[in-house]
């Protein structure tokens, strides 16, 4: 049958539009063509000539394929949602149409691929805290004492895909969907510093561990998960001596040990009670006071997180099934252009904020802890 008896997908008209941001009158504008048409053949009750169908494929970007693709869309776990309330509607349902095409790509690739895995351990939070539950975790799956080397890498031995998302929507950290027979995908923003990487995915981390077989969405959820990632990232037995007599020079240094924020650190500290209401609030506040709530002057440097398991399936295609972009293109329903910026360039953007070595040299300060030491001897 060729492409121009067939009908096309509503779902992917659908999530054409959302990606580029548009309303249906705004690409019915854009078509030149009644907002009735676009909202009939996004409900499938209306049928698009081939001409409309070319016009809609320049305009938005896809190819005329992707509009026939006739794949399922996956259900979205929205109950492992990190909140974004505060998100505008429109860039929410844009970043969400993209996540939705990258799961469609990601199915494909699995009904061709086998691969192997560690099963995952889920665990009862109404029996264990969120913080027992990640020491547990480390134990189970015996991590080294001190910080975590790479989260990702942990992640991915359950095979698990941490899939880096290109936004610059500040807005967006991270959001974990779970597949059937137990994979999950952990997307992330690529754009993040290192450090709320590293926390973003523990976070979510903890959504699969602790929340795994919830049906609603709970508020608690993001306050237990984010416990977990405290606990997981900064362990009570640990960091207890570090985590004592905190000034801003300290936890810069800490920073660059544990790789967590400066802003982590400090929560850690009076979560566990190693510092003063009081202390807490005046460090907080003078952070708040140099900016560093939107950027901390000091960015981790870890080159450890980065995302190996989609750049594994990516070259099992490539070497295995012989695969070149071309044929990519026409598995997924893409441009190359796009192949390209999404599964040629996985790595996390490192930024090296040059702030790392000026900090230093204005610093006057004298901590002495092991973790500091072990920074400076690195
Ligand atoms: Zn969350």
């Amino acid at each position: 049958m060729s492409i121009d008896t067939k009908s096309i997908n509503p779902q992917m008209l659908i999530l054409a539009r959302q990606t580029r941001g548009l309303k249906q009158h705004e690409l019915a504008d854009l078509l030149d063509v009644s907002q009735g048409l676009i909202s009939k053949a996004e409900k499938g009750l209306s049928k698009l000539n081939e001409g409309i169908v070319r016009k809609l494929s320049v305009l938005l970007n896809y190819p005329v394929s992707f509009f026939y693709d006739q794949s399922a869309l996956y259900p979205f776990g929205f109950y492992l949602y990190r909140k974004y309330s505060s998100m505008p509607k429109g860039q929410l349902e844009a970043i969400v149409a993209n996540l939705k095409i990258n799961l469609m790509h990601i199915h494909k690739f699995f009904t061709m691929l086998e691969f192997d895995k560690e099963q995952i351990l889920h665990l009862n939070v109404e029996e264990n805290t969120p913080e027992e539950c990640a020491y547990l975790i480390r134990e189970k799956y015996k991590l080294p004492p001190g910080p975590v080397k790479s989260v990702t890498s942990f992640i991915e031995r359950f095979g698990i895909i941490v899939f880096p998302v290109n936004t610059r929507n500040r807005m967006f950290a991270g959001l974990t969907v779970p597949l059937e027979d137990e994979n999950y995908v952990v997307f992330v923003n690529k754009n993040m510093p290192h450090d709320r990487l590293r926390f973003t995915l523990a976070h979510e981390l903890g959504h699969i561990i602790l929340h795994n077989n919830k049906k609603v969405f709970s508020d608690r959820y993001d306050d237990e998960a984010n416990l977990f990632a405290s606990a997981f990232l900064m362990p009570e037995y640990d960091i207890e001596e570090d985590l004592k007599d905190l000034d801003i020079d300290k936890l810069a240094l800490l920073k660059l040990y544990w790789n967590v924020s400066m802003a982590s650190l400090l929560v850690r500290s009076r979560q566990l009670g190693f510092i003063t209401e009081s202390k807490y609030v005046s460090l907080y506040k003078y952070m708040s006071k140099l900016g560093y709530r939107s950027e901390e002057p000091v960015d981790c440097v870890v080159p450890e997180e980065n995302p190996e398991f989609l750049e594994d399936i990516i070259a099992t295609f490539q070497n295995d099934l012989s695969y070149d972009i071309t044929n990519f293109c026409n598995l997924l329903c893409c441009t190359e252009n796009y192949f390209r910026n999404t599964y040629l360039n996985l790595s996390f953007n490192m930024k090296i904020l040059a702030e790392n070595r000026n900090y230093f040299s204005h610093s006057n300060s004298k901590v002495n802890s092991s973790a500091v030491k072990n920074v400076l001897e690195n």
